[in-house]
């Protein structure tokens, strides 16, 4: 290429006519920008060479000033004093014209790829914990799988024993110049993407890639008192970045098991303990669980059913204020459903003096009941 060859004429390049407006030649470049491009036609110079051409073409048409010139004085008038774009803003004429991500999506480019090596992509994965770790904190091994450079080929994708070749479209630069005339743009290489290599002979392990996919473990700490849903980010275990750039992060997202007795309320733990109609009304010191061991829950005299009793301090740590919450405990007083012959004979003894010693409520209550059915 360069100023000898004739150079076709950019509308039937693009395939328009002369008329075309904006929309019409975005549609047209953007059919054979798909066709013709490079990640799409490895190694076909032909097509490298259609691929530059449309993207020229557009890259003048697509420019109010750069066009009428064209439309007046054809190639001869992109010399001289026009301002010749560069291949960045071809590019940043793609993002448009591409939506942003729909080039990405299909060359696997995307995100950084007109500016130098490309980060990492981050990985998400949930991992499961008991109760009492997530309470108390703990360290678990997760198991993932990401790309990691290929053994075989030490990640330069080429098969081995043989070695990337210069790339023969920029002369190993990694940039092309492309005159039309006095019109210069220097450009990213699209045949080896700017690395100035590319890959004679694939390594059959990576088919070229470069990395396999492998599997990996690493450590994570849980800490105290995370809840469930919670994301802990794993700075640099992602998959690793493009020559050299950044690898992406892990992201854990903590899911809690349920537990066989607590429950959670932000930093509170609560749980149901059943007591006997005996230990409600005569009170007692029962062992209930806690998230640090067994502790003495003290239930008073005279407990009602459904009474929350608090156990402060026994709860989860707050991530944010490092205080710990409570253990809320409901106590649920069983009525006996079974009595053996001496239960019985004690319970209706029992229920002889229960008209001595009759409570406020259930006094008031009938009280009350009597006065409504005689109305
Ligand atoms: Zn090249
Ligand atoms: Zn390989």
């Amino acid at each position: 290429m360069g100023s000898t060859v004739s150079k076709r004429d950019y509308y039937e390049v693009l395939g328009v006519e002369r008329t075309a407006d904006a929309v019409t030649l975005k549609k047209a470049y953007r059919k054979l920008a798909m066709q013709y491009h490079p990640d799409r036609n490895p190694d076909d110079p032909e097509a490298e060479a259609k691929f530059r051409e449309a993207t020229e073409a557009y890259e003048v048409l697509s420019d109010e000033e750069k066009r009428a010139r064209y439309d007046r004085y054809g190639h001869a008038g992109l010399g001289g004093g026009v301002h010749a774009g560069s291949y960045e803003s071809i590019f940043e004429a793609f993002g448009d014209i591409f939506g942003g991500g729909l080039f990405g999506d299909m060359f696997g480019g995307g995100r950084g790829r007109r500016r130098g090596p490309r980060a990492g992509a981050d990985l998400q994965m949930e991992l499961e914990v008991d109760f009492l770790e997530a309470a108390k904190g703990c360290t678990k091994t997760v198991t993932f799988e990401r790309q990691e450079p290929c053994l075989e080929c030490h990640g330069s994708g080429a098969k081995k024993g043989t070695r990337p070749v210069s790339c023969d479209l920029c002369g190993g630069r990694g940039a092309i110049m492309q005159s039309a005339g006095f019109f210069q743009v220097q450009s990213t290489c699209p045949k080896c993407r700017g690395q100035g290599e590319v890959i004679a002979e694939h390594c059959p392990e990576c088919r070229g890639r470069g990395r396999v996919p492998r599997t990996r473990e690493c450590q994570v700490r849980i800490p105290e008192g995370i809840d469930d849903g919670m994301r802990l980010r794993m700075a640099g275990e992602g998959e690793p970045g493009e020559r050299g750039a950044p690898p992406g992060d892990l992201y854990c997202v903590v899911r809690i098991r349920e537990h066989e007795f607590f429950e959670r309320q932000d930093e509170h733990v609560l749980l149901e303990v059943p007591i006997t109609f005996t230990q409600a009304a005569l009170g007692a010191e029962i062992e209930v669980p806690t998230i640090d061991g067994k502790e003495i829950l003290k239930v008073k005299k005279g407990t009602q059913s459904g009474a929350l009793i608090t156990m402060k301090g026994k709860g989860i740590k707050n991530l944010r204020t490092g205080r710990r919450g409570n253990q809320i405990v409901r106590v649920a007083v069983e009525v006996p459903r079974k009595l053996t012959k001496k239960q019985e004979e004690l319970l209706r003894k029992l229920a002889e003096t229960e008209e001595v010693n009759v409570s406020p409520q259930r006094k008031t209550f009938f009280e009350k009941l009597k006065s409504y059915f005689e109305g």
